[in-house]
């Protein structure tokens, strides 16, 4: 068990997306020294507001880490396209990532004797076929799907970092990290939340691929920020999911947002994607036994953060 403060020094990949750029404020306000690469392909710059102990490298990871040579204390591997729409649009990139970008990450936490993260996802389990999902099991994925560039190119990502933890003997941790959503979500980012928001905001019909019987358990951001921290500053290896256990349908997800927002929108049932998950929650044991991790944020309240926040957008 470590704990990260002043004169720590720590590598986030992907910190200006959503997640990173929160996990970010929370190393800084730890005390922290923090680089952030990334290459703004989904996040933005300004997500990341200008701090003394923050360093901003505009890079992409699959081409290396140009961040010097002062060691790290931790590597935080977090850049990845995470929207479905990015898995149809950018499938090359995503693999590149998430392949060739994790080993250079890998290698920089091994030169420098660093913990290790990685940001795995509820998408290695795939279209869950055990309900809910405890770490244990191996998932239910279409190597070759639409989903597949993401599902599997974390799969290959988990098997690297098992490999350098259990033949380098890297300190790492693994996390897989459940429907997080909040603040500094693109608007046309096209996951669930961003979409009802942007559509009730704008008066627009709310798209339910399907019947909207599928389900999703929504976290707010600075729950799995709580979670990341605990992570990092423990032993554990995991991999540990982290999320919450708020099981909604997407149905439920469009009338809550319609009911926050005020919104007169209506609903339109569009096409259900291939390969959709049709249920998806974490079986929070581990993060819960491991960690001490307790999700604190109802949705309700985190989805009304965000409503403001893409409000003023
Ligand atoms: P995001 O798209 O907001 O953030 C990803 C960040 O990575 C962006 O800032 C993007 O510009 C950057 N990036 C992508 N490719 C890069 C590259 N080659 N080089 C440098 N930077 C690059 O997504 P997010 O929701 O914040 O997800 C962050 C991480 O958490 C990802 O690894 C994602 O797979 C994982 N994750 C997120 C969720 C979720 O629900 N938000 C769920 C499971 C896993
Ligand atoms: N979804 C939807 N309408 C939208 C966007 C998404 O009905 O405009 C559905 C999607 O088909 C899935 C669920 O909402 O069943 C969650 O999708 P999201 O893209 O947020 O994340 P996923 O968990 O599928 O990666």
């Amino acid at each position: 068990m470590t704990t990260y403060g002043t004169g720590s020094r720590i590598l986030v990949t992907g910190g200006a997306g959503l997640v990173g750029s929160h996990l970010v404020d929370a190393l800084l306000a730890k005390g922290c020294d923090v680089t952030a690469v990334d290459n703004f392909v989904t996040g933005s710059r300004e997500n990341l507001a200008a701090h003394p102990r923050l360093t901003v490298v505009e890079a992409d990871v699959t081409e290396g880490l140009p961040v010097g040579d002062e060691p790290f204390d931790a590597v935080l591997h977090f850049a990845c396209p995470a929207s479905p729409v990015d898995f149809e649009t950018i499938p090359l990139e995503i693999l590149r990532v998430d392949s060739i970008g994790t080993f250079h990450a890998l290698d920089r936490a091994l030169a420098d004797g660093a913990r290790f993260l990685m940001a795995s996802t509820s998408e290695v389990y795939g279209d869950p076929l055990v309900h809910p999902q405890p770490e244990s099991y191996w998932g239910n994925v279409n190597p070759i799907g639409i989903r597949s560039c993401y599902d599997e190119a974390k799969r290959f990502s988990e098997a690297a970092v098992a490999a350098y933890h259990r033949h380098k003997g890297l300190d790492a941790a693994i996390v897989r990290i459940f429907n997080t959503y909040g603040p500094r979500m693109r608007p046309d980012d096209g996951r669930v939340i961003p979409n009802f928001i942007s559509q009730a905001l704008a008066g627009e019909p709310l798209t339910i691929h399907g019947d909207g019987s599928q389900t999703r358990s929504l976290c707010y951001v600075d729950d799995l920020v709580r979670g990341l921290v605990m992570l990092l500053e423990s032993d554990a290896y995991g991999p540990v999911n982290l999320g919450t256990e708020f099981e909604l349908t997407v149905r439920e997800m469009a009338e809550i947002i319609l009911r926050l927002t005020g919104s007169s929108s209506t609903i339109e049932y569009t096409d259900r994607p291939a390969d959709d998950p049709e249920r998806r929650r974490p079986d929070l044991t581990a993060a819960r036994e491991l960690l001490g991790y307790e999700p604190q944020v109802h949705y309700e309240s985190g989805l009304k953060t965000t409503i403001d926040y893409f409000a003023t957008r």
